[in-house]
């Protein structure tokens, strides 16, 4: 496959934190290259708060989000869009899905599933993959549950999906491509597999975030998606759902991660120290570019 030219001018990048957390180095990097890669290219950069997990969000976390990246000079096209406010739209890709019967609902709990997998079988983040415990009940059991209001997660059935997918794309492999800092291209084989029946949407919220990440790189018409590298394997799910939901494939670039003193990639959980509590401690914003980008 040749991919497409790029049409200098056309490059639409954004920058997708979730906010749940205070933004660290590690988001500074990300935000950085995403706005360096679209000026660089005469291109557009737009921001996008991805806040489909309403239990975890804080609207504190919104605020700081917008006031780092200010303090780090970046500006970015308004408005904002704010995933909690289109449900909708991923319950409709949801049903499209359903419609071509790619999707089945699982009742279990994280317990259960977790005892009835093998821990030897992992997916690319290290879980065990789903024992398929939602295929194994009757029609009967789940109607039943379905019935009494019990919560349920949808995943997809991923042997079905990879043979949609496969017809979809006229038998050819499924691919996306990897853009390099230095502007090469290298075409990457999928493989969407290695996650077996991943949730696309999940039991507590009405969507996932693989799910609201293709809707809406698709509904803003983004070319590129430039993200840390810790996302590079969830490119093989998304590029499915993309195939199955007709919708264009972004180029992508998946930058190296910064890591702490041990290599762990930083995290907002870990406490590892905010862009926030930097500004505060007197730490200044050109001080924070130059460390969040050093050793690209
Ligand atoms: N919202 C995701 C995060 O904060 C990033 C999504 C993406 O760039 O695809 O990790």
């Amino acid at each position: 496959m040749k991919p497409a030219r790029e049409q200098p001018g056309k490059v639409v990048t954004r920058f997708a934190p979730s906010p749940n957390g205070e933004l660290h180095l590690g988001h500074a990097r990300s935000a950085l290259v995403t706005t360096e890669w679209a000026k660089a290219r005469g291109g557009r950069f737009l921001l996008r708060i991805e806040d489909i997990d309403t239990a975890r969000t804080r609207e504190t976390y919104v605020t700081g989000i917008y006031e780092d990246l200010h303090w780090l000079g970046l500006t970015w096209e308004e408005p904002v869009l704010r995933q909690s406010q289109l449900f909708a739209d991923y319950g409709a890709a949801a049903e499209r899905l359903t419609a071509m019967d790619l999707l089945y609902p699982c009742f279990a709990s994280r317990t259960e599933i977790l005892a009835a997998s093998d821990p030897a079988k992992t997916d690319p983040d290290g879980v065990p993959l789903y024992p398929r415990l939602g295929k194994r009940r009757t029609a009967y059991d789940i109607e039943r549950d379905r019935a009494a209001g019990l919560p349920f997660a949808l995943r997809i059935d991923m042997d079905r999906a990879l043979e949609a997918a496969r017809t979809k794309n006229g038998g050819a492999p499924l691919t996306f491509i990897e853009c390099g800092a230095d502007g090469s291209e290298t075409i990457v084989e999928a493989h969407p597999e290695r996650w077996g029946d991943a949730i696309i949407v999940r039991k507590d919220t009405p969507a996932s975030y693989h799910l609201a990440v293709v809707v809406d790189d698709a509904r803003q018409g983004i070319t590129h998606v430039t993200r840390g590298r810790d996302l590079y394997a969830a490119t093989d799910i998304h590029r499915l759902l993309q195939v199955l939901l007709d919708l264009p494939a972004p180029r992508y670039h998946h930058h190296a991660l910064i890591t702490d003193a041990d290599g762990r990639k930083l995290s907002k959980s870990a406490g590892d120290t905010s862009l926030r509590a930097l500004r505060k401690s007197g730490v200044t914003a050109d001080e924070v570019i130059q460390r969040a980008l050093a050793g690209l």
